[in-house]
C-alpha cells in the first residue's frame, strides 16, 4: 500500500470514485464534522465516529478561540496558511448560512495594540506583514479614532494598527450546530465511540480526522499545548478582537456574545495536557489586564488546556493511501 502526501487539503469526494457507498469519518472535531457535513451535502452516505460526546468537548476545536485572523497571524505563519485563512473568510459566512441554526460570527476585524516601550514590536509587525501578506489591508489608527472604535480601551493607547474584516466564530456553537446538521442530513453519528486505526470498518473512503488521537499512527504528529481562559465580563463592551504586540506575551482578547470573553493562548512545545499552569494563567491574565484594566472585575469561567495537532512544518496536510480498501 502506497502512502502519499499532498499539500492541498482537498478530498476526492465524487460518488462515482467510490468502490463502496459509504464515506466513513473517524474523529468528529472541527475537521471531521465539517467534512462529514459537506460530503453528505454532495449526496454521499456518511458515517462519523467520535470518541467523545456530541458536544465535542474533547476536541481542540472545543478549546479554540475560533479566530480567523490570517493577517494578524501572518508574521508567524506560512504564507500558504495565510492564503487559506483569506479564503476561509469568504467561505465561512456562506457555510454558516447553510446551517440549521445561527452561529455567532463577527468580522469586525482585529485591533493590534502595544505598550509604549514596545513600539519596536509594531514596526516589526508592519515590516513582516508587508513581506508575508502583501494583500493585507493595514490601517493606522490614531488616539481619537481608537476611542471611537473601541471605547472600552478608555483612551489608554495613543495609536493602534487595525486589520478590518478579520473574523471570529463561536466554535462551541459551531460544533453543536454541525452535529444537528449531520443528524438532519442522515449522517450516522456514533458519539462516544473510540476507533482504533487498525479496526476501521470497510468503507468506500475512510478519512481519519482524529487530530491528536492519530498520534500513535502518525509519528510526525506532535501536540502544541495551548492554555486559554474564558471570562464573563458583561461590563466590558468590547467590539473588536484585540491583540497585544509584545516581545514575549502575544495575548489576544476575543469578545463573544453576552459579555463573554476568550483570552488566549499560550503556545508551548509539549504534549502535556495537564491543567493550566500558574505561569500560563498569570501571563494571559496579566497581559489582558494590561490592555483592559476593567477586566479586574471579570469572573473566570474556565481555564482550558488542549493540544493543537501539529505537523513538523506547522501546516495542514492531507495524507491518502492507494489500495483496494482504505
Ligand atoms: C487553545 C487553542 C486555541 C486555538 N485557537 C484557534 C483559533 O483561534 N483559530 C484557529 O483556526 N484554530 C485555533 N486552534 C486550533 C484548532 O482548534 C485546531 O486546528 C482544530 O481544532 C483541529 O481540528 P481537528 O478536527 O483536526 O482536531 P480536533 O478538533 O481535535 O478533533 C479531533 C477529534 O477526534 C476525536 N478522536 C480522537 N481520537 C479518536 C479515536 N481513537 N476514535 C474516535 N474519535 C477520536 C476527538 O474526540 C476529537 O473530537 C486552537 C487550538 C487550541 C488548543
Amino acid at each position: 500500500m502506497d502512502k502519499k502526501q499532498v499539500s492541498r487539503p482537498e478530498l476526492p469526494l465524487h460518488p462515482a470514485t467510490l468502490p463502496f457507498r459509504t464515506t466513513l469519518l473517524s474523529g468528529g472535531g472541527l475537521l471531521g464534522r465539517l467534512l462529514a457535513w459537506r460530503a453528505s451535502r454532495t449526496g454521499l452516505l456518511v458515517a462519523l465516529y467520535d470518541a467523545a460526546s456530541r458536544s465535542g468537548e474533547d476536541s481542540a476545536a472545543w478549546a479554540a478561540a475560533g479566530m480567523i485572523t490570517p493577517s494578524a497571524e501572518a508574521v508567524d505563519a506560512d504564507p500558504e496558511i495565510v492564503a487559506m485563512g483569506r479564503r476561509s473568510l469568504n467561505l465561512w459566512p456562506r457555510w454558516l448560512a447553510e446551517l440549521p441554526e445561527p452561529v455567532f460570527y463577527r468580522d469586525d476585524g482585529t485591533l493590534l495594540l502595544w505598550h509604549r516601550e514596545d513600539a519596536g514590536e509594531a514596526r516589526r509587525f508592519e515590516r513582516l506583514l508587508a513581506r508575508r501578506d502583501a494583500s493585507a489591508h493595514l490601517v493606522h489608527v490614531d488616539a481619537a479614532r481608537l476611542t471611537q472604535m473601541e471605547p472600552a480601551l478608555d483612551s489608554r493607547f495613543q495609536q493602534s494598527l487595525y486589520l478590518p474584516g478579520e473574523a471570529q466564530i463561536d466554535n462551541r456553537a459551531l460544533l453543536k450546530t454541525l452535529a444537528l446538521a449531520l443528524e438532519e442530513a442522515g449522517v450516522q453519528c456514533h458519539w462516544q465511540t473510540f476507533v482504533a486505526a487498525d479496526a476501521l470498518p470497510a468503507a468506500g473512503i475512510v478519512v481519519d480526522c482524529r487530530g491528536m488521537g492519530a498520534r500513535q499512527d502518525l509519528s510526525q504528529l506532535r501536540g502544541v499545548r495551548g492554555e486559554i481562559v474564558r471570562l464573563d465580563a458583561p461590563h466590558v463592551e468590547l467590539r473588536h478582537m484585540l491583540r497585544l504586540l509584545h516581545p514575549r506575551f502575544s495575548v489576544y482578547v476575543v469578545p463573544r456574545a453576552e459579555g463573554k470573553l476568550v483570552v488566549g493562548a499560550t503556545s508551548i512545545e509539549s504534549d502535556d495536557r495537564s491543567p493550566m499552569s500558574v505561569r500560563g494563567a498569570l501571563e494571559l491574565l496579566t497581559s489582558a489586564y494590561s490592555i483592559l484594566p476593567a477586566l479586574a472585575e471579570a469572573r473566570i469561567l474556565e481555564f482550558t488546556t488542549q493540544l493543537r495537532p501539529t505537523l513538523p512544518d506547522n501546516r495542514p496536510a492531507f495524507f491518502y493511501h492507494l489500495g483496494k480498501t482504505c
